[in-house]
Formats: C-alpha cells, sequence, structure tokens
C-alpha cells in the first residue's frame, strides 16, 4: 500500500540518509562505500517496466483532455516534457496544442520562436476581451501541434488578473473555443503556486508532474498536491493527478535509485514506468529549437518521450 503522500509524517524521505558529501578525502575514495540500511534494485525504474499498449489509430479529434505540466520548483523538466511530450502525441496522430504559461517563454524558445519579438500572446488572450486564443495560436514546426505563445508580458496579468471577476477561470475562457479541434492541450506551468498556476490547474483536466530524482524535490511535491487538492473543493472538482514523471534519472548512482524507489513507494501506480534519463541531448535541443523526437528522433530521450505518450494515452 503506498502511503499518503499529503502525509507529513509519511514523506518518503523520512529516515533517508542525506546523500554523502561530494567531497570525500582521497583515502576514503579508495574505500567501498558503506552498505546502506535498504537494499535497492539495480534499477528500480527498469524493474517497474511492463508493455504499454500501442495507440489506436484516431479517425476524428477532440475534444482535448487538458493537462498541466505543474511544479513549482524550477529546473525540473516542466518545460522539456511540455515540448517533448506533446511532439511525441502528435508522432501518434494526436492534435496537440501547447500552452505556454510561464512569463519566461522558454516553451516559445524551445519551438525556435522568438518571444520578445511577437505582438500577440497568451497575455493578451486573457486580458483584452476581444482577442481570441485563436489570434494568439501559431503554428510549430511538428506538424500537428499549434502553440500559444508568451513572453514577459504575462508577468503583468498575474497582478492585473487579482482585480477581475472569476479571475482563476480566465485561461479556462481562453482555452474553451480551441478544445473541440485538439486531442490533447498541454499547459507549461511557470515555477510558483500563484495565480497563473490556479488558472492552469482550473483549465484542467489532469496534472502531470515532473518530478527531478533528487533529495529535496519530494518535499514540494506535498505541497503541490494540497493545492491541487484546494482547486479541487473550490474550482475544479474533476481535477485529478495524472501521473508523477520522474527526470533527470541517473541509474547509475545509488541516490537517483533510491530516490526513485520511495517515490514509488509514496505514490504507487501514479508513477509513470516511463522515467527521463538526464542527458546533454535535452539542453541541445533547445539550441536546436525544435523536439528530441525530431532533433535525435532514434535518441533514447526520444524513446523515452515516446514511452511516455503510449502511457499517457493508456491512462485516458
Ligand atoms: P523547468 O521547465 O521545470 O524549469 P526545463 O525543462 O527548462 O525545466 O529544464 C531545465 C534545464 O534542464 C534545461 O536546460 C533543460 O535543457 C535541462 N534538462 C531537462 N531535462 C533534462 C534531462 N532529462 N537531462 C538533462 N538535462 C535536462
Ligand atoms: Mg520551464
Amino acid at each position: 500500500m503506498p502511503t499518503d503522500p499529503r502525509d507529513a509524517d509519511a514523506l518518503p524521505f523520512e529516515g533517508m540518509e542525506r546523500p554523502a558529501k561530494k567531497r570525500r578525502s582521497r583515502k576514503a575514495a579508495a574505500q567501498p562505500a558503506e552498505p546502506k540500511a535498504r537494499a535497492v534494485a539495480a534499477d528500480p525504474a527498469k524493474d517497474r517496466v511492463r508493455p504499454i499498449p500501442d495507440p489506436v489509430t484516431l479517425h476524428s479529434h477532440g475534444p482535448a483532455r487538458v493537462l498541466a505540466l505543474c511544479n513549482q520548483k524550477g529546473g525540473v523538466g516542466k518545460t522539456t516534457s511540455t515540448i517533448n511530450l506533446g511532439a511525441a502525441l502528435a508522432e501518434f496522430g494526436r492534435r496537440v496544442l501547447l500552452v505556454d504559461f510561464d512569463p519566461q517563454g522558454a516553451l516559445s524558445v524551445g519551438l525556435g520562436v522568438y518571444p520578445h519579438q511577437l505582438d500577440m500572446t497568451i497575455y493578451n488572450a486573457l486580458m483584452e476581451r476581444r482577442t481570441t486564443g485563436e489570434d494568439v495560436l501559431l503554428k510549430t514546426g511538428v506538424a500537428g501541434m499549434d502553440l500559444l505563445p508568451s513572453n514577459i508580458d504575462l508577468s503583468a496579468a498575474e497582478v492585473q488578473l487579482v482585480n477581475e471577476v472569476a479571475r482563476e477561470q480566465a485561461l479556462a475562457r481562453v482555452l474553451g473555443p480551441l478544445l473541440p479541434r485538439y486531442d490533447y492541450v498541454l499547459i507549461d506551468c511557470q515555477p510558483s503556486l500563484g495565480l497563473l498556476t490556479i488558472n492552469a490547474l482550473t483549465a484542467a483536466h489532469g496534472v502531470l508532474v515532473p518530478l527531478e530524482c533528487e533529495f529535496f524535490s519530494l518535499r514540494g511535491v506535498a505541497l503541490l498536491l494540497d493545492t491541487i487538492e484546494k482547486v479541487q473543493e473550490r474550482l475544479n472538482p474533476e481535477l485529478r493527478v495524472e501521473g508523477i514523471l520522474a527526470t533527470m534519472y541517473d541509474a547509475r548512482t545509488l541516490h537517483a535509485r533510491e530516490v526513485f524507489s520511495r517515490v514509488v513507494d509514496a505514490f504507487g501506480d501514479k508513477v509513470f514506468q516511463t522515467v527521463i534519463a538526464r542527458t546533454v541531448r535535452f539542453p541541445e535541443t533547445t539550441v536546436a529549437g525544435e523536439p528530441i523526437t525530431s532533433w535525435a528522433p532514434q535518441s533514447p530521450g526520444a524513446t523515452a518521450y515516446r514511452d511516455l505518450a503510449r502511457e499517457v494515452l493508456a491512462r485516458a
């Protein structure tokens, strides 16, 4: 039975040793590492892998399932996962809309769009009654995948929305008319639990949580789950946690394997069996301005995001 992750005492890191200090003396380095109290499988991620069914072919499209990629910690792979999961879903014949909902505009940049050169972004659709999502929509280099871009203007929306009627529903209002045309809408959230993220959670059916396999990651997740629960109670009863995705996983380190095992203990089947390994190919793709599925189609990273897409499709 997985422990309840919202119970602070049941945090999966309870009783776990902190990672060993990086700098060990040369003498200590020559010694074998001390045995751990808890045996960790050679690769706990590999042990969970089961066949995932092939996605069915679609003959018509929509209405979209909306997923928010959310974690208030920065640098955990939200933007990378939004681009590459989106591209993999598009490869499987799904129509995909990506929503850049971070004023940093990293999702837009990752798709080769220069956000500071744009006249219209998601900000305009949120704040101006006459501007629709349609007016802001851009095609991407991936067939079947479109983008609602953002730039630094969006940071003003966080402040301006506070005085609006139904301020939490602004994004849902923009996305509503677009949903019939797409199969998946993926929202790349900013690293905070502020009003923009609440808007994303209010517009979503599911939350996908990218989680870096390291010591401090899970502390924040308890808070995120708490926020999700509040949104469920007050704004969006249908919202559910779609899944937790282990990112930047390095099976060679005991630490990553141990953290992954704890995450599975805590969240059970909510954890996708697909894990995203740490590799320099991802930073490369940002520079290239395209998804890994087209930049390095045969790479393990591309394969991993295709597997994730299969899992997401199988869970719907
Ligand atoms: P977030 O959107 O959560 O802030 P990003 O997706 O922007 O995180 O990732 C942060 C940085 O880590 C980026 O430079 C990205 O290229 C890099 N990165 C993402 N996923 C991986 C990975 N699996 N392995 C190595 N680097 C990664
Ligand atoms: Mg990001």
